[in-house]
């Protein structure tokens, strides 16, 4: 990890975290400001500052981050009653750190549209 952000800090502990899953590629831990009951953030390794950064050659690893939330979302037991997936972008979407991360929301009827 060449840059680093307020995420790469927590996946190499640096910052400490609740984490709830790691592998080589991914890590997830707890939103220190949660939206609801179940509020983690899946976070790549690479650094990707947005989703619009991303390249040809993120092609699988982007696959492999919804492949690996759903994973997360059956460990956190919120998979059956349904969730959220968010990816905050650019400051129209509020996106607050530079490191592409998976917001993935859940443990109560969310609302929407969101505001
Ligand atoms: P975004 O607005 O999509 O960039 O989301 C950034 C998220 O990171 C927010 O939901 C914050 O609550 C969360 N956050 C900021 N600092 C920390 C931290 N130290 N540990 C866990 N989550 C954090």
């Amino acid at each position: 990890m060449a840059e680093e952000t307020l995420f790469t800090k927590i996946i190499t502990g640096a910052i400490p975290s609740e984490k709830v899953y790691e592998d080589d590629l991914f890590c997830a831990f707890k939103d220190i400001n949660p939206a609801a009951p179940c509020h983690v953030l899946l976070v790549p390794k690479k650094v990707i500052p947005k989703i619009t950064d991303a390249a040809p050659e993120d092609t699988e690893l982007l696959g492999k981050l919804l492949l690996t939330a759903n994973n997360v979302t059956k460990q956190l037991g919120i998979a059956e009653d349904g969730f959220r997936y968010v990816i905050n972008c650019g400051e129209n979407g509020c996106q607050e750190v530079m490191h592409l991360h998976l917001h993935i929301i859940g443990g109560r009827k969310l609302g929407w549209p969101p505001g």
